[in-house]
């Protein structure tokens, strides 16, 4: 009895409902190259709230 499933990618024997780590690696990388396009084509509204926030941060420290 086989209680394990099978990676597709690597054919790693894992527990039922354990990720693989080479999926989990990708999907990763999958989601880190998303958020960075993201904030590339919102660079301009991305960057200026985060000025913002420093601008008002060092008006509270000092
Ligand atoms: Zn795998």
């Amino acid at each position: 009895m086989a209680y394990y499933n099978t990676c597709p990618n690597c054919g790693a024997n894992l527990d039922p409902g354990e990720p693989c780590d080479c999926d989990t690696e990708r999907k990763h990388r999958e989601e880190f190259y998303k958020s960075v396009t993201r904030k590339k084509s919102r660079n301009g509204q991305l960057s200026f709230s985060f000025s913002k926030e420093v601008t008002g941060y060092e008006k509270t420290a000092y």
